[in-house]
C-alpha cells in the first residue's frame, strides 16, 4: 500500500467516516468538506494519479461513482454537484492516491469555486491534437 493518508485509511490504520466499500473501492466523508455531504471515492489500488490506474480499478470506480452521487444527493437534498479529480500538485492534488470528490452545490456561492478561462478551439490546433491523441491512444491504450 502506498504511504499516503488514504493508503492508511484503506489499510484500516486510521479511521474514516465510511459510506461505501467493496473489493476495489472505498468512499468516505471528506474531513474538511467544502459543503455538507462532500464525499471522497477512492480506489484501493495505490495509484497516485488517474492515468496510472488499472482498467480493473477504473471500471470498479465507474460502476459505483454514479450510485454514490445519487446517495449523497438523496442524503443532502441537493440536486446539483461537482465531481472533481485532481492530478498533480499543480492541479491542486494534495493526497497522492487517486480520489474523486463528490461536492454538493446547495447554492451559487457554496461548494467548488471554478475559474473557467475558456478560449475558442483553433481549427489547426484541433486537427493536430486529434492526430497526437489518437496516436498516443494506439501506442498505449
Ligand atoms: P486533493 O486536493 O484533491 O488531493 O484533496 C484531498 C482531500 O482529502 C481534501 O479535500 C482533504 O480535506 C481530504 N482529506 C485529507 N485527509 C483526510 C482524511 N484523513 N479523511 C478524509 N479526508 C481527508
Amino acid at each position: 500500500m502506498a504511504d499516503t493518508i488514504f493508503g492508511k485509511i484503506i489499510a484500516g490504520e486510521i479511521p474514516c467516516h465510511r459510506v461505501y466499500e467493496d473489493d476495489r473501492v472505498l468512499a468516505f466523508l471528506d474531513i474538511n468538506p467544502l459543503t455538507r455531504g462532500h464525499t471522497l471515492v477512492v480506489p484501493k489500488e495505490p495509484a497516485a494519479t488517474l492515468d496510472q490506474l488499472s482498467d480493473e480499478s477504473a471500471a470498479a470506480l465507474g460502476r459505483v461513482l454514479p450510485r454514490i452521487c445519487r446517495a449523497v444527493m438523496a442524503a443532502t437534498g441537493v440536486r446539483e454537484y461537482n465531481v472533481l479529480e485532481n492530478n498533480g500538485p499543480g492541479a491542486h492534488q494534495a493526497v497522492f492516491h487517486v480520489h474523486f470528490h463528490i461536492i454538493p452545490r446547495p447554492g451559487p456561492n457554496e461548494g467548488l469555486g471554478l475559474r473557467w478561462a475558456a478560449r475558442s478551439l483553433d481549427q489547426g490546433e484541433a486537427v493536430e491534437l486529434v492526430k497526437l491523441i489518437t496516436t498516443a491512444l494506439q501506442k498505449a491504450p
